[in-house]
């Protein structure tokens, strides 16, 4: 059996070496490392397998999120309401911009921000909302999306954890997530579900002022080069990286497949126990799974991961503290709120591995070893 890792990257790659190999060796021929032919390509690539209109490439998933608030002209104090169960990038970046985050809480079975609460913490500050696909599972767009318009606020999708992902609405059409709300960003971190061999990121919109607007901002604010128009950034994603990604874009729906395959052995192992709570899947949405997630109920969750470890066993706690309670914004005179949902979850969650290489017996192997520890 190989070692089990959180995510394989090497192996993936040993499946695409020739592919990728020549894609870099051409970037190299050609010189272009800056914004060459496959930053072009890639891009036209993604509004092909989203049906979205733009995409534009930046250099990681936080500067898309930032570049996206940018863009939409919100003001220091503007309130942005965004789950505190997430990846810190998501709040970070309305931090960094001086605007005000307004933690909400998620639903307990999907992980994903809940729209109860999002109406709850609406005031007349309130600006956008960002839902998180979290783990690979669509927020409730639709919902959202209701919300939105009645309160006409903007949608920032933090689609980091979720290409691939499809949502479905009530009256039938199904939509990638990442291209629902007012602006997508994503990342290509190389352990995101499409990963590069380095940093990337990309921004989806079909609103063409507005992907005007965030080409401008993540190139210096520049449209006609050294002519200034706003402050921008400086956030590209680079040929190389571009090449690479347009091979595994080709691979994007096998390469989730493989992800599913996994929660579906595990699921199976784990189904109907009582102290574990394999992740839900909404109607509306289906699962890419970017992690696979349980919850751990009546039993040491820290003390699994350390028996997994002790099996050669990794294992995450994806995030063992929610925004609401990081230090760094203590210093914003944010109201003391009490996200009971939100505690919950960062007490009871575990992540096993998931990822495109794993074999059965690696996945037997896991699997029995959860079992022992919970069962014991
Ligand atoms: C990875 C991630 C980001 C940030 O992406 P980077 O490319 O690492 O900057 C943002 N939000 C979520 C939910 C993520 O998982």
């Amino acid at each position: 059996m190989r070692p089990i890792q959180m995510v394989d990257t090497k192996t993936q790659y040993l499946h695409i070496k020739a592919d990728v190999d020549k894609a870099i060796h051409d970037v190299l021929d050609t010189a272009a490392y800056i914004n060459g032919k496959p930053v072009q390509d890639f891009a036209a690539g993604l509004c092909n397998y989203l049906n979205v209109k733009h995409t534009i490439p930046c250099a990681n998933g936080t500067d898309a999120l930032q570049i996206a608030m940018m863009a939409l002209g919100l003001e220091p104090g503007d309130e942005v309401i965004t789950p505190s169960f997430t990846y810190i990038a998501t709040t970070e970046v309305v931090a960094l911009l001086k605007l005000t985050p307004v933690f909400v809480e998620v639903d307990p079975t999907t992980f994903c921000i809940d729209p109860e609460s999002v109406r709850k913490a609406i005031t007349p500050k309130t600006k956008a909302i960002v839902p998180v696909h979290l783990y690979g599972h669509a927020a409730p767009m639709e919902e959202i999306m209701k919300i939105a318009n009645e309160f006409n606020l903007f949608v920032i999708e933090d689609n980091a954890q979720a290409i691939g992902c499809d949502y479905s609405f009530s009256d039938g059409t199904v939509k990638k997530t990442g291209t629902i709300g007012t602006i997508g960003a994503t990342s290509f971190y190389p352990s995101k579900n499409l990963g590069a061999y380095g940093d990337g990121g990309a921004i989806f919109t079909n609103d063409d002022s507005l992907a005007a607007k965030m080409k401008m901002i993540a190139n210096h604010g520049q449209q006609k080069r050294y002519y200034h128009e706003v402050v921008g950034c400086n956030s590209r994603l680079d040929s190389i990286q571009a090449a690479i990604l347009n091979i595994k874009l080709a691979h994007l729906d096998k390469y989730n497949q493989a992800r599913q395959s996994v929660a579906a052995f595990y699921n199976n192992a784990f189904a109907n126990h009582s102290k574990i709570i394999t992740p839900f899947i909404a109607p509306y949405s289906s699962h890419v799974y970017h992690q696979y997630t349980l919850q751990i109920k009546n039993a040491d969750r820290n003390a699994l991961s350390e028996y997994l470890a002790q099996h050669k066993i990794p294992s995450m706690i994806y995030y063992p503290v929610p925004g609401h309670k990081q230090e760094m914004f203590a210093s914003f005179g944010l109201p003391q709120i009490h996200l009971a949902v939100t505690d919950e979850l960062t007490d009871c969650v575990i992540s096993l591995p998931v990822h495109t290489e794993m074999e059965v017996e690696q996945l037997q192997y896991i699997t029995k070893h959860v079992l022992n520890f919970i069962n014991q």
